[in-house]
């Protein structure tokens, strides 16, 4: 839960600040010196009981590690390593939690609004209420820190005690270490003792000693002074970490193109209606000739699965945009609310596999390319501006719908891998969970646009298509000018 006594700094997915009781506040740091650091994990033991949070099942896996990483319910442990460095075996400590990065990747990624905050003192706070479950944060932090309940569908990390910070207490980790290795307080204040120890650590032989504090996250507020500064690797963490290019092209460049390209093709279907307007050549047709017959289209079959398909592709990209923009965020209230929304969106997109799986095995003899629905997509301006003497006749489908089913079958494909890292990033791992969403929205770009074309198409633009495929049935003059091949071989 936001702590509503500290100014906000920094909220996911929203744009302004929220209002703030206090506003100046000087930035806070916690220095972890593991020089002084005797794994007694006090430190594990005052974190669980002022969070209140119940103990994880122990592992022995040859270390004096409790288990292998944080949990959700164990938001700091002391990782144990042995590493050779200078010819020598060194046993290395180092407490783990969040790192409460000045650029919080976490923060970036999150598409909910303030489930993630930074207060002005540079703590990042996760907002339970508000969580998603996307899991999104646990991908894009780059030291492995958020923990996904799979229970309560929500994730967790340390909060840097800001319940106690704001009290005017430091967080219980540097209350409880007994060798005073954790100590808190502000920010300049930290760094000039962090410097002195440094020093002293130099002077005493340990000619790399460094403060990690990286730069590609803009430096932490929780800073640790590494004895062999050269082997940050050793100690588990990683040598240059960054908030990922991935990341940030995701939620910034990708997400404004994103919004053009989908609001340029509504924009033109209106501007093709107005310019171009509705298909009247069938009706002239019927007309001329004076006689009119129900053809049959798609049978019962068919339209059934066609419809699924439809209405998950709908409630697919209700549901997905909530996670693209948090200006569309609103719409996950259609299916529930934000946390009912993330969960069905994969679930929708498995029926979505399915049934155009069923749609595919019934159409993709139908969807071959042929030569004249190569020249019907060279020439498919005529067909936009419905200028019937130079429309080339089609088939089943025109060479348009042909390409955009087997576009639509490739994008399906993409999605769907891209969908499984982003549903699954414990087993996938954070990169292809980060390349996965870029994927997975790069795609649903194009294939939302294409399905508003496709919806303009048939239920305004071309009379006749809606009713094929609700009755089955469409009219001779239909047939006859958008497939005059296939009403030939009909008869
Ligand atoms: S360490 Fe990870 S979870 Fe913590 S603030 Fe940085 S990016 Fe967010
Ligand atoms: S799981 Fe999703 S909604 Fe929840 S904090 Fe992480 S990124 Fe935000």
């Amino acid at each position: 839960m936001i702590n509503n006594s500290i100014a906000i700094k920094n909220a996911s997915a929203v744009s302004s600040n929220s209002p703030a009781i206090r506003t100046e506040m000087p930035e806070l740091v916690k220095l972890i010196d593991l020089s002084r650091c005797t794994g007694c994990k006090a430190c594990e033991v005052a974190c669980k009981e002022w969070n209140n949070l119940p103990p994880d099942k122990t592992e022995n896996f040859g270390s004096m590690q409790l288990h292998r990483s944080l949990t959700p319910t164990t938001w700091t442990m002391v990782y144990f390593n042995e590493a050779v460095i200078d010819g020598n075996v060194k046993y290395l400590m180092r407490k783990n939690g969040c790192m409460h990065c000045e650029n919080p990747a976490c923060l970036t990624a999150c598409p909910s609004p303030y489930a993630i905050v930074q207060y002005e003192n540079g703590i990042v706070d996760f907002n339970q209420d508000k969580c998603t479950g996307c899991q999104f944060c646990v991908s894009a932090c780059p030291f492995n820190i958020p923990q996904f309940d799979s229970v309560s569908n929500r994730v967790y990390k340390c909060t840097l005690c800001i319940d106690r910070i704001d009290a005017g207490l430091p967080p219980s980790c540097a209350k409880a270490c007994p060798t005073s290795a954790i100590t808190f307080g502000e920010k300049h204040k930290i760094l000039d003792n962090a410097k002195t120890e440094i020093k002293k650590l130099v002077k005493r032989g340990f000619k790399n000693a460094k403060l990690y504090s990286p730069k590609g996250v803009g430096g932490t507020h929780v800073m640790t002074i590494l004895p062999y500064g050269n082997n940050t690797e050793d100690y588990e963490l990683p040598k240059n970490p960054e908030v990922s290019p991935l990341t940030t092209f995701t939620k910034g460049p990708l997400a404004v193109f994103g919004g053009l390209f989908m609001g340029l093709t509504t924009l033109g279907s209106f501007a093709h209606l107005i310019t171009a307007g509705q298909s009247k050549a069938p009706e002239a047709l019927a007309a001329k000739e004076g006689k009119e017959e129900e053809i049959d289209r798609h049978n019962l079959a068919t339209r059934i699965i066609h419809w699924t398909v439809a209405i998950s592709a709908v409630l697919l990209i209700v549901s997905g945009l909530s996670l693209y923009s948090p200006k569309l965020f609103w719409l996950s209230n259609i299916l529930g609310g934000p946390q009912s929304s993330r969960f069905l969106h994969p679930w929708i997109g498995v029926i979505f596999l399915i049934s155009f799986g069923l749609l595919f095995i019934r159409w993709f003899k139908d969807m071959a390319i042929k030569p004249y629905d190569i020249d019907f997509i060279k020439n498919i301006y005529s067909y936009l501006i419905h200028d019937e003497k130079n429309i080339v006749k089609s088939d089943k489908f025109n060479g348009g719908q042909k390409l955009v089913f087997w576009c639509f079958s490739a994008g399906l494909a993409l999605l769907f891998i891209s969908g499984l890292f982003i549903w699954f990033p414990g087993f996938f791992g954070s990169f292809a969970a980060r390349f996965g969403l870029f994927l997975h929205e790069l795609t649903a770009i194009f294939f939302i646009s294409a399905i508003i074309a496709h919806f303009y198409l048939s239920l305004i633009a071309i009379p006749g298509s809606l009713a094929g495929m609700i009755t089955g049935k469409v009219k001779s003059s239909w047939a006859r000018f958008h497939h005059g091949l296939w009403l030939n071989g009909n008869k």
